[in-house]
């Protein structure tokens, strides 16, 4: 069939044996090797874009993350498939309908088994946000729900990209959306410290690089001016005024570093100025001593 050196994915010799219906199923892998990955620029919202390559093509190594019982649906980062909360684990399997008839209207026509195409990994994304819905504060699942609606927006815009008439874009949007409301809860959870983080080792938010908590709270501050509810002028002016003081914290200690790349702290920088744009445009006056020095 396929040449062997034009792979781009292969499946797991050793079956997986799904926790809630005991289904067996094969993990596929994304090899990475052989000039595969051709790095091109990182987005706004620290996606990295690949390039497409001569021999292999387009690759999005992103939709192959999230492990999916492709019987019941049920789908979460890797770490967690094998233990999801023992407590949970009935209604899990009890919403497995649910989760496909969710998914229906959108991808009428998903397939777990064979190798996957965008639409199954953008469908991955969304399962994992119905799944970490039964997961308990340990797993930190707010940040993952937030990650992966981040994610299942970047995939709908290359499905949008790729079928211009489908609507994806209006998808992108409404994840675009979500992911802002997931993130803004994760940050307040863990300042209050009633679901920390750590449950999710390496924050992303993409493959390629950890931006830490630090990028979370870039992330944060973009996403509330992007998408942010507009309605109503003072909790828009409130929550913009929230964003902005944790995006200062990111630039406020000063020096890159291995966590705080350089090129975050001029993302943080410019973000910080956007923010007070709007804030004026609402009509919020920006004292200039408070530039920059109102951190920690
Ligand atoms: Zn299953």
């Amino acid at each position: 069939m396929e040449e062997q050196g034009k792979k781009l994915t292969f499946f797991q010799k050793t079956p997986i044996k799904c926790p809630l219906c005991e289904t067996d199923f094969y993990r596929e892998e994304l090899l990475t090797g052989g000039g595969r990955m051709i790095a091109g620029p990182l987005t706004r919202d620290l996606r990295r874009i690949y390039e497409p390559s001569k021999k292999f093509g387009e690759i999005f190594p992103l939709i192959y993350t999230i492990t999916v019982c492709p019987a019941c649906f049920f789908a979460t980062f890797p770490q967690d498939f094998l233990s999801p909360p023992e407590k949970n684990k009935g209604a899990l399997l009890e919403q497995s309908e649910k989760r496909k008839e969710n998914l229906k209207p959108l991808f009428p026509e998903l397939d777990f088994t064979r190798p996957r195409t965008l639409k199954e990994g953008t469908a991955s994304y969304i399962l994992a946000v119905f799944c970490y819905d039964f997961f308990t504060k340990e797993y930190s699942p707010t940040i993952k729900q937030g990650i992966c609606c981040l994610r299942g927006a970047w995939c709908c815009n290359d499905l949008h990209r790729k079928f211009p008439n489908e609507n994806y874009d209006y998808l992108a949007a409404n994840l675009y959306r979500k992911a802002r409301f997931f993130y803004t809860q994760a940050v307040e959870k863990e300042q209050r410290g009633l679901e920390p983080m750590s449950g999710m080792k390496v924050l992303g938010p993409d493959l390629d690089k950890d931006y830490g908590y630090d990028g979370v709270l870039y992330l944060n501050g973009l996403l509330e001016l992007l998408y942010g509810p507009r309605q109503e002028k003072e909790k828009r002016i409130q929550t913009l005024t929230t964003a902005k003081r944790y995006v200062a914290k990111i630039f406020g200690m000063g020096k890159a570093s291995k966590q705080k790349p350089s090129a975050l702290l001029d993302q943080a920088r410019e973000l910080y100025e956007e923010i007070n744009r709007e804030l004026e445009q609402i009509g919020v006056q920006i004292e200039p001593e408070e530039e920059a020095a109102e951190n920690e």
